[in-house]
């Protein structure tokens, strides 16, 4: 697979060069030498992963003044922002000519924690094992972080001319939420970013097959809203000998049930139409057929119990409501006169927050039960007819041809949602097959990376940017 040429440059093309740089014409730079470029980027993650940035409490402020020291070895400065003590930014910007609006690079420092009892190896190790480099970060996402860095470095050392300037934007807090992080640019330094028509995180990746075998790369153009709902039941207090029917707790029981009852309610959106059908040419038999004409199957009682044994495909086909958290009573003798529950609902672009409580009023048939909304972020789908996501295809075609690019809907969110409020097209996608053994390490225990997938990261991720952001 890797197409590598040792050489930094070709003689054809320091003939070319020659002879184009007296004109005024641009000039499109040699290939990179991969190879080298994959073993620096292995290194530099190596240190990366050494620096521990677990939240809480994050001390990510190390890893940027890290990333900020690599750059600088290049001659591009950055910028370190503080935002809380011991965390901070770090935004650095490659000059284009300004033709068209940048592209950020952005990716978070922090990592969540790990049990180092738990781990084969040591989870700031940063050492390689069995072609692996090791490390909670390794995939979420220092990883990402440093594919991208990587990319921003050959830019800069090809000189290409660039028609995009390159914002490169590392984050603290992402896994607690991103207040002290992309929420706080957004909030305090939105100059910085005003520029910007693009946006390349975290969020998807090339899903693999158990052999590690890409079957598609999966652009995130959306994640679905969050809706957190506390219903609260209050009733009569009593003595638990004698039941009461309408007590808090069995009305809120019975609600729930209702809730739970009520079983999924489809709706295909266009964009994961596409998904699917897309997805359906690298399944097999009665998968294959099912997500072909995914609208018609949704509406087919006997493909029901299929179609939601795959609880990521699933969830881009209906609203999701997961109740997580119940609270009622103090005393096993006691009836209490209040009882609550918080449901986690994930909503599909389209849906307003009073379209949903609706829903739930109409189904749990009882008025008397309290809704208070505790978190309200709405869907901000990105276009994906646009000039980045068909570099990114022209790339998966020259490095994968077959394997489809496919937009994806996630029902998580990442911090791209604070950038999509900025009126950024965000795209989640790391260029890396990832298959079901490592998605699992990522928040679990034995992160890791395989070396061959960072370094073709790496050279995915230069030639993406160099087509979208290169002067033509
Ligand atoms: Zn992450």
């Amino acid at each position: 697979m890797l197409r590598v040429r040792k050489r930094w440059w070709s003689p054809v093309v320091i003939a070319l060069s020659l002879a184009l740089s007296v004109g005024t014409l641009s000039v499109s730079a040699a290939t990179p030498d991969y190879q080298s470029a994959g073993d620096e980027a292995t290194k530099i993650l190596s240190e990366y992963l050494k620096i521990d940035t677990t939240v809480p409490p994050g001390n990510e402020q190390k890893g940027a003044e890290y990333l900020a020291s690599v750059l600088k070895k290049d001659g591009i400065e950055s910028q370190i922002l503080e935002t809380a003590p011991g965390r901070a930014c770090v935004y650095a910007r490659l000059k284009g000519n300004g033709k068209k609006k940048a592209i950020v690079l952005l990716n978070h420092i922090d990592v969540v924690p790990a049990n180092a009892a738990d781990w084969k190896h040591p989870p700031f190790c940063g050492e390689i094992h069995d072609g692996e480099l090791w490390g909670r970060g390794a995939l979420d996402m220092k990883g990402m972080g440093i594919i991208q860095l990587e990319a921003m470095l050959l830019l800069k050392r090809s000189g290409i001319s660039l028609d995009r300037d390159i914002i490169f934007l590392g984050t603290p807090d992402e896994e607690v939420g991103g207040i002290y992080g992309a929420g706080w640019m957004k909030k305090n330094h939105p100059e910085l970013l005003k520029d910007a028509e693009f946006l390349i995180n975290e969020g998807f990746s090339i899903e693999a097959d158990d052999s590690g075998k890409a079957k598609y790369w999966g652009v995130n153009f959306a994640e679905k809203g969050a809706l957190w709902l506390e219903l609260t039941a209050k009733g009569q207090a009593g003595h638990a000998s004698m039941p009461l029917t309408d007590s808090a707790t069995n009305r809120l029981v019975r609600a729930l049930y209702k809730i739970e009852k009520a079983g999924p309610n489809f709706k295909v959106l266009p964009p994961v139409e596409e998904y699917f059908k897309n997805v359906s040419k690298v399944e097999n038999g009665e998968l294959q057929s099912t997500y072909a004409n995914i609208a018609e199957s949704v509406k087919d009682p006997s493909k029901l119990k299929l179609i939601m044994s795959d609880v990521l495909k699933s969830s881009m086909l209906r609203n999701t409501m997961s109740l997580t958290v119940m609270k009622a009573g103090y005393k096993t003798n006691v009836i209490p006169g209040e009882a609550t529950a918080q449901l986690d609902c994930r909503i599909l672009p389209g849906y307003t927050k009073d379209e949903v409580i609706d829903w739930v009023k109409k189904t749990i048939e009882e008025p008397n039960i309290d809704i208070k909304v505790l978190e309200w972020e709405q869907a901000q789908p990105s276009n994906i007819d646009t000039e980045l996501y068909k570099s990114i295809k022209e790339v998966a075609a020259e490095e994968a041809p077959g394997i489809p690019v496919v937009p994806v809907l996630v029902p998580w969110f990442t911090d791209s949602h604070w950038f999509r409020e900025l009126g950024i097209t965000a795209y989640g996608f790391e260029p890396v097959e990832t298959d079901r053994v490592h998605m699992a390490t990522m928040h679990g225990v034995d992160e890791r990376i395989p070396v061959k997938g960072l370094q073709d990261g790496v050279r995915r991720m230069h030639k993406i940017l160099e087509k979208s952001a290169g002067s033509k």
